[in-house]
């Protein structure tokens, strides 16, 4: 989200961009995965953010545009009570919103960048979780001044087990296909994907708790799964799934996102390059916040 921005943004303004993303689609943490049941059905799941809210004008605005071109949907306006307040999924799944944004660019995917030096540049836009950003600068010896490096290696993120799972039957999640249930020990979320609207067979995403997933985290696949089923076991009736798969997202979430929208220092190298971290861990969370640091990372190349 934060780096497809930032790139939008920035040949928009008629600079010459180059992406690099070590996935093998679009999205990053948007991210929907095709699970075949085994027999003719093929469900789509979303297996990390489930739904995005809108706050800031821009991000109201971006969204909108998004809609009209048939790439978001509203999903529901809550889930139990419901606030009223809208919750937006993409339209074949969260990817569909990073697709859609990724049209005109051109990206290079399955590309892990390692060493910036390889990809000589004006500015570096590191759109990624802080550790991962901070690795980069390490081998490519660009790591910022030692008061900030220490400052920022101290942001820290949430681990997130997910469990993808298609049935054979109907599942009895109630509507509108989402349980959300921050406080509880072990499942945070559960998301029926065919209630959802982007699957066609029945199919589930539970996300484990930040404690529960730091406590399995080393648990074997099989134990993982079946602990996660047995707390479920009211909305699928018991019934065995067809197929499964885990996902475990390491950083899933910031635990405290920056103050700021981005962080800049210069290599200090011949040139000078400029280097912007960007991502959901810097002025806020979630993809909303991925979104606005997008924004700000390109804002800051253009004002470099
Ligand atoms: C389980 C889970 C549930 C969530 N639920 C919600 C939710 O309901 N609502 C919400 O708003 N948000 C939610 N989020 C958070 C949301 O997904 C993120 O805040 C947002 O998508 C982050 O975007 P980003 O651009 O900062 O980072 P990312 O999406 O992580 O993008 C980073 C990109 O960098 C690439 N990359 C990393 N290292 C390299 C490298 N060395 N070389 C090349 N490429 C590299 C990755 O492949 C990835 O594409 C959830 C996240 C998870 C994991």
């Amino acid at each position: 989200m934060s780096g497809l921005t930032a790139a939008r943004q920035l040949l928009d303004q008629g600079h010459s961009v180059r992406v690099l993303d070590k996935g093998r689609g679009v999205g990053g943490r948007l991210a929907t995965r095709r699970l075949s049941d085994g027999a003719d059905g093929e469900a789509r799941l979303d297996h990390g953010a489930q739904f995005f809210t809108t706050r800031s004008e821009a991000f109201t605005s971006l969204v909108a545009d998004a809609m009209s071109a048939g790439a978001v949907e509203e999903w529901c306006r809550g889930f139990g009570d419901g606030d009223g307040y809208p919750r937006y999924r993409g339209e074949s799944g969260m990817t569909s919103l990073a697709k859609w944004l990724a049209e005109g660019v051109q990206i290079e995917l399955a590309n892990t960048v390692v060493d910036l030096s390889e990809y000589p540049a004006d500015a570096y836009i590191l759109a990624m979780p802080v550790p991962q950003a901070l690795s980069i600068c390490s081998f490519s010896k660009c790591l910022p001044p030692p008061l900030l490096q220490r400052e920022l290696a101290r942001i820290d993120y949430h681990p997130v087990i997910a469990l993808l799972a298609t049935f054979a039957e109907p599942l009895s999640v109630p509507a509108p296909g989402g349980v959300q249930q921050p406080e509880h020990p072990v499942v945070t979320f559960i998301a029926d994907n065919q209630q959802k609207g982007i699957s066609q067979i029945p199919s589930l995403t539970l996300h484990a708790s930040h404690q529960w997933s730091t406590e399995h985290w080393l648990e074997t696949d099989d134990a993982v799964i079946a602990a996660l089923l047995a707390e479920v076991a009211e909305h699928t009736d018991g019934a065995i799934p067809t197929a499964t798969q885990l996902q475990r997202w390491r950083y899933a979430g910031p635990v405290e996102p920056w103050p700021e929208p981005t962080v800049t220092w210069g290599t200090g190298q011949p040139g000078d390059a400029q280097i912007v971290l960007s991502g959901d861990a810097f002025g806020s969370s979630k993809v909303e916040g991925a979104f606005l640091s997008g924004r700000a990372a390109a804002a800051a190349v253009l004002t470099h």
